[in-house]
């Protein structure tokens, strides 16, 4: 189906296929780096990396620290077609500059300032302890992109930490930034991979044995990285002025539609993040993505899924999962909480716009616009994944019914939605247990009971009188087929982290497709398999990397 007439009938989707004007391949090294967010805000400019308190700034000046031995692990063909770059050959200069080695002209690498919420609390200055831009390059069809090496080392917000990421860590956010584009899900993304030759020491199970792993960098890329904890910090610190500057710099460059000196710009602004994180959030919940860290310096304003860790996506459907075994006992940023802690998180970012004149009437209205927005997309995309043209309030009974049965056995959500578009055709005692962790309680009732939900939802979707092939592509639009599942990242952490680079390239490269079928492929599809459930990095996570 062509990516045009998917949008079209999908409005609750992103156009995901989006083109870009693909010009020749440049060589990084060539690139001129000219544009500058931080043109005319106040800097700190030394240049010292050590990590310190930095009131009265938006950003430091900081190079990233030399490596011993740059290799290219991971490579993004797309989106580096989308910048118009080459791929750095082995001792090229250009890798030198995604190994934090080496600078292209007009590069003037910095560190960001931000503070955040962290599980609830304000948690002070914390800034991009790990990440350095090294600047903003033009695409060939003109728009500006932003590049940034994580794990490039210390800055001065890297606090007691040593400014560096393991390759598993890496890998991961490599991997997941790029599915979740090729998902739509609006997302940050990634252009490299890149082993820094480097050991780095990290206490994987927080339980006292530290060990050396391998060291790695991503090549991050978005319009910015700008994040809700840019403008809380200046907040909590009084910092009107500076709030005020970067407020206006943020509307000019990413808001052009909004006069940042108007009088109702906060709310505005407020409305429209709110919108996009909306937007952002029902995605999340159509592909079953636990962000894992919802803390408000990992949301972005411009909507997009940013800063990747212990990241997951469910598999057996259960609103309270987490990945991220940090998170295990308060639960607080499980799959089912995201919508209303993003809710949550924009409160904050409406506190922060206090003291730039907003009222908080205006604010409050404009926070209600998520709620508006999320209501909205979720029930869109919830109508596709069930391929109806839309949901009504007489549905609630048969969703209802659906979410009890995933919940009554343990369930693939992913490998359940997916195969239902195959029905009535297809078989649902073999969909059934496809999708089941323990076939054993597949009985006579469990059967039953889904027996008469699928064909209470065939009649409700026959009453729409709608093609077949109309309905399964819709559900096939909005129910991946194959998604970066833990385990399957960490099988290509091993391979890596063995020299073999092969495994990621292939589960990239079906990852690309995620809604497609692609015979041969079948693996990358199944359900986790038994021996990964408790296996570290394989279903959950610690916040190590
Ligand atoms: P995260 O939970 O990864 O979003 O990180 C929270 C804060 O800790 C951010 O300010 C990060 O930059 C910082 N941080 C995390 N890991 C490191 C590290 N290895 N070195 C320096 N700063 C780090
Ligand atoms: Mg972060």
């Amino acid at each position: 189906m062509d990516a045009a007439v998917s949008a079209r009938e999908n409005p609750g989707l992103m156009d995901h296929h989006a083109t870009t004007g693909h010009g020749p391949a440049r060589d990084l090294a060539e690139v001129a780096f000219g544009a500058d967010f931080l043109a005319g805000l106040p800097v700190d400019d030394g240049g010292d990396p050590s990590p310190r308190q930095l009131p009265g700034v938006v950003a430091s000046r900081v190079a990233p620290t030399p490596v011993a031995a740059p290799r290219l692990i991971g490579w993004s063909d797309e989106l580096a077609a989308e910048l118009g770059l080459a791929r750095p050959p082995a001792g090229s200069r250009a890798l030198d500059i995604l190994a934090g080695n080496a600078l292209a002209p007009g590069m003037r690498p910095w560190s960001a300032r931000y503070g955040g919420h962290q599980f609830g609390n304000w948690a002070g200055q914390l800034g991009d302890g790990r990440a350095i831009t090294l600047g903003e390059m033009q695409g060939p069809d003109g728009r500006l992109h932003e590049l940034q090496l994580k794990g490039a080392g210390l800055t001065p917000y890297s606090r007691f930490a040593d400014g560096r990421a393991v390759l598993r860590s890496s890998l991961r956010e490599f991997l997941c930034s790029e599915a979740m584009h090729a998902l739509g899900v609006p997302t940050t993304r990634a252009l490299s991979l890149v082993g820094t030759g480097e050991p780095v020491v990290r206490d994987m199970f927080y339980d006292g044995d530290a060990r050396p792993e391998p060291g790695a960098i991503v090549c991050r890329v978005a319009p910015t990285f700008l994040r809700f904890g840019n403008f809380e910090i200046h907040a909590a610190t009084d910092e009107h002025g500076l709030l005020g500057a970067l407020f206006e710099r943020t509307l000019r460059r990413f808001f052009p539609h909004i006069d940042p000196l108007a009088p109702e710009a906060p709310v505005a602004w407020l409305g429209e993040v709110a919108e996009r994180t909306a937007l952002m959030v029902a995605h999340w919940m159509r592909v079953g993505f636990v962000h894992g860290v919802m803390n408000t310096d990992n949301m972005s304003v411009l909507g997009l899924t940013i800063d990747y860790g212990p990241y997951g996506f469910l598999e057996g459907y259960d609103p309270a999962w987490t990945p991220n075994t940090t998170d295990a006992q308060g639960r607080r940023y499980c799959y089912g909480r995201q919508p209303q802690i993003a809710l949550w998180n924009l409160a904050r970012l409406a506190g922060a716009l206090r003291p730039l004149g907003a009222d908080d009437d205006g604010l409050q209205r404009a926070l209600e616009r998520y709620r508006d927005a999320f209501a909205r997309h979720h029930r869109e995309m919830l109508a596709a994944k069930l391929g109806l043209l839309a949901l009504e309030d007489a549905d609630e009974p048969l969703l209802a019914e659906l979410f009890a049965l995933l919940a009554a056995a343990e369930t693939d959500m992913p490998i359940l939605f997916r195969g239902l578009s195959g029905l009535p055709a297809g078989d649902l005692h073999m969909l059934l247990r496809a999708a089941l962790y323990d076939e054993r309680a597949l009985d006579a009732a469990l059967t039953a009971r889904w027996q008469a939900w699928v064909e209470r939802w065939l009649a409700r979707a026959a009453r729409e009188q709608q093609p077949p092939a109309w309905r399964i592509a819709r559900m096939e639009a909005a129910n991946p087929r194959y998604l970066p599942r833990n385990y399957l990242a960490q099988q290509a952490i091993d391979a890596a982290t063995a020299g073999d680079d092969a495994p990621l390239r292939e589960l990239l490269a079906v990852l690309r497709r995620p809604y497609e079928e692609q015979p041969g492929h079948e693996p990358y599809a199944a359900r986790r398999p038994e021996w990964a459930r408790h296996k570290p990095g394989c279903s959950a996570l610690s916040c190590s990397s």
